[in-house]
Parts: C-alpha cells; sequence; structure tokens
C-alpha cells in the first residue's frame, strides 16, 4: 500500500532538514534538464526513502510528445520514432502533458526490465509480426526522477546494472544503449537525476567501498541524522501504528487541503525552475570554488561542478535573489563527504567556517566503523548544539576504508 502522507505532512527536524531541500532542488534541477543526483545515507527509521517517495507527489507536468514512452520533448526529439519526423509530421501526432517520470529499479530487476528488450507483442503479432525495442524504466524516467533504494546492494549484487547506471550518470545528459540479439544497437540520450538511499552501516557497507566510481556519481550525499524530540518520535510511532495504517489506506486520494500544499510547492517548483534557468554563479563565487579545489588538492571535477549547481539551485528555493557564500559552503560536507578523506573535509570546513551560517543544510553525522554498533560516537555537527568541528576526532566524522585513487575516478 502505497504511503498517502502528503510531502508537506512529512515530519521534519533537524536531521532530516537537508534532504527535503535536496529533493526539490533535484527536482527543479530536472525540470530544466539537468540531472542532480542525491544518495540519502542513514540508519533505518530516519525516513530516507518515505521523503523521497512522497516527492511524487510534488512533481510538476512535463509536455511530451503524444504517446511517446521516451517522454520525447516535443521541441527537441530524441527517440528513434520520432528523432528524424518533420515538423508538419510532429504536429500531427501531436502533444500531453504528463506527470514529471518516477520510476524505481528494484533489486530483482534484470538489464532487460532497466534498460530494454524486444518488444514480445509486437514479436507475436500473426497479422504483423515486427522486431522493435521495449524501452526500460531508465529510458522511460526520461526528464524525471530515478529512484534505487539500497543502492549499495544493487551494486554489490549487480554488477550490470551498475555499469549502465554508471553511463546514465556520466555525463548531463547521460545516455543509455539498449541492446538485444538480432536488433541493431539503440543509444538514447536521457536526462535523469537518480536518487538513491542506503544505510551504511548495514551488510555489504558504503557505498563508496563497494564501487566508488558510482558513489562518485552522485552530486550530493546526505546523511541523515536520527530525530531527537520526545514529539517527533511519538508523531511517527502514530503513522506507524496499525491502525493509523489502517484508516490511511481507507483514504485514496489525498485531501482537498493536502493537495493543495502539494500544489502550492509543485507552484514554486515550477517558478524556481524558471529563476534557475536565468541565475547565474557570480563570478567571484565561481573563483572562490576553484581555489577550494587548488587548495585543497580536491580530486573530483564533479565534486566542484556540483558545488556551483548546488549553490545557486539552494539560493534559490530559499528565496534569495542572489546567489550567496554561503550557498556555496553549505554545499561542501554534501559535495565532498563521500569523496574526500574525514581529515581534508576537516580541514576545508575549518577553512570556511568562520564565513558559514550555521542554520544552513549543513547537517551530517558521523559514520560508524563496519559492525560497530555503539552510536554513541554519533555527533551532531554543524546545527545548534554543535561542537566545533576542531574538537572533533577524525573518527568522529567520517571512517572511509580506502583513500581516493585518481586513476578511479
Ligand atoms: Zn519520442
Amino acid at each position: 500500500m502505497m504511503c498517502m502522507i502528503p510531502f508537506s505532512k512529512l515530519e521534519r527536524y533537524e536531521g532530516n532538514e537537508a534532504l527535503f531541500e535536496l529533493v526539490m532542488m533535484s527536482i527543479v534541477s530536472s525540470y530544466v534538464g539537468e540531472p542532480l543526483h542525491v544518495h540519502a545515507e542513514g540508519l533505518r527509521g530516519t525516513g530516507k526513502t518515505t521523503i523521497m517517495r512522497a516527492a511524487r507527489g510534488i512533481l510538476p507536468d512535463i509536455t511530451r510528445i503524444k504517446g511517446c514512452v521516451y517522454n520525447c520533448d516535443p521541441n527537441a526529439p530524441h527517440c528513434p520514432h520520432h528523432k528524424d519526423l518533420s515538423k508538419e509530421e510532429l504536429e500531427q501526432i501531436g502533444v500531453e502533458d504528463i506527470p514529471m517520470p518516477f520510476l524505481e529499479i528494484s533489486h530483482s530487476a534484470k538489464v532487460g526490465t532497466v534498460a530494454g528488450s524486444i518488444d514480445i507483442g509486437k514479436l507475436t503479432d500473426t497479422s504483423k509480426p515486427e522486431a522493435k525495442l521495449l524501452p526500460g524504466l531508465i529510458p522511460q524516467a526520461h526528464r524525471g526522477i530515478l529512484f534505487v533504494d539500497e543502492i549499495n546492494r544493487l551494486a554489490d549484487t549487480s554488477p550490470e546494472i551498475t555499469d549502465i547506471l554508471l553511463d546514465v550518470m556520466g555525463n548531463k545528459p547521460g545516455h543509455i544503449q539498449i541492446e538485444e540479439a538480432g536488433l541493431p544497437v539503440v543509444e538514447v540520450k536521457v536526462s535523469v537525476s537518480v536518487w538513491a538511499a542506503s544505510n551504511p552501516d548495514e551488510d555489504p557497507g558504503p557505498l563508496e567501498e563497494i564501487r566508488r566510481q558510482l558513489s562518485d556519481r552522485f552530486d550530493m550525499v546526505c546523511y541523515m541524522g536520527r530525530p531527537d524530540s520526545v514529539d517527533i518520535l511519538a508523531q511517527m510511532l502514530r503513522e506507524n501504528s496499525h491502525s493509523y495504517k489502517i484508516r490511511q489506506s481507507k483514504l485514496n486520494q489525498l485531501s482537498a487541503s493536502d493537495e493543495a500544499a502539494n500544489n502550492a510547492i509543485r507552484e514554486n517548483i515550477v517558478k524556481w525552475a524558471g529563476q534557475y534557468e536565468k541565475t547565474d554563479l557570480p563570478d567571484f563565487l565561481r573563483n572562490y570554488i576553484a581555489r577550494l579545489y587548488i587548495k585543497h588538492n580536491l580530486e573530483s571535477i564533479r565534486a566542484i561542478e556540483a558545488m556551483q549547481q548546488g549553490a545557486v539551485l539552494h539560493s534559490i528555493i530559499r528565496g534569495r535573489d542572489k546567489v550567496l557564500i554561503n550557498d556555496v559552503t553549505d554545499m561542501i560536507p554534501l559535495v565532498l563527504k563521500h569523496r574526500v578523506d574525514g581529515d581534508s573535509l576537516v580541514r576545508m570546513i575549518n577553512d570556511t567556517d568562520s564565513r558559514t551560517v550555521k542554520d544552513g543544510i549543513l547537517n551530517f553525522k558521523s559514520r560508524k566503523n563496519k559492525g560497530k554498533k555503539d552510536s554513541e560516537d554519533e555527533v551532531d555537527y554543524f546545527p545548534n548544539s554543535a561542537r566545533p568541528v576542531k574538537e572533533m576526532n577524525r573518527s568522529e566524522l567520517i571512517n572511509t576504508e580506502k583513500t581516493l585513487t585518481p586513476k578511479d575516478m
């Protein structure tokens, strides 16, 4: 049964606030055709997947060529059926609005389901047998969101699907090859934001230790803190109770006020997307990011590209009319946590600390050692109760078993 709690009614607390922002930033960016890949890490019960799935309710509509399963943009058709048609032919087919796609890759998914396979229906049509491709989940998620829960397990058990994700996330937009014996290989463009969730403390461990390359493809990693207020925990328990779930499952649709709340967010997203297309990072901030890259010897160009993209998006969803340095520094933990070792991250944050506001998106907790069950070493970071980072030792912030290797990028 799908959870019907609307996005605006989900419990927000310090530890999960950043993910609400990231999800909206990613939708805004996807809407204008620039993916923003987001990975939420955290313990069970922090609501990572609930927040991501609830975002379906706030997705804006997109316009596509009527009936096109590849979601062809009428102004820039890319699929094998439409890319070579004339303007007149396209006009005859017409257009339609559909909700921005949100598709999920399950762990039992096969390459054919994800990429594409032969269309058995067309092949066995006795009147007109035809060998045609049926696009899989990824090409059908074009211009939208692709969600993968427990991505660390997927990376561990499905190397073929991991390779496909690497291609899809390799560039913006990415591409996908659909191969089927006896048919020519079809390669299509796919602009999709990949959202993933994982619990790095459960088998098989953190994604960056399973498949570093895939980990680096994520623009941002958000480590979810646990709720720490009695009220919020009590509310979460209430929503998890059997009787509450029974009541919810009887409600087949959102109430009018919930629908209105979702609509309000949806309208903001479309408005923000318009602003995002017109907003650029000021030169001095671009130079600032470039200096961080040099000074701290960062190895991932993706990291600083994500910093630029994230800073602009963050300023817009915060309702600012220009990008501030805080919008940049707020991105640092999100874009670097999975890319640099703990010592470097501490150095960088110290370096920028004096200029950083504490009400921002910055919030992450320590990663525990694999197998270490004691969670007492979890510390709140930037939020109100934070200790200065200088007082923490490295293991409180992050533990990585491998160091970055440039050739792995
Ligand atoms: Zn098409």
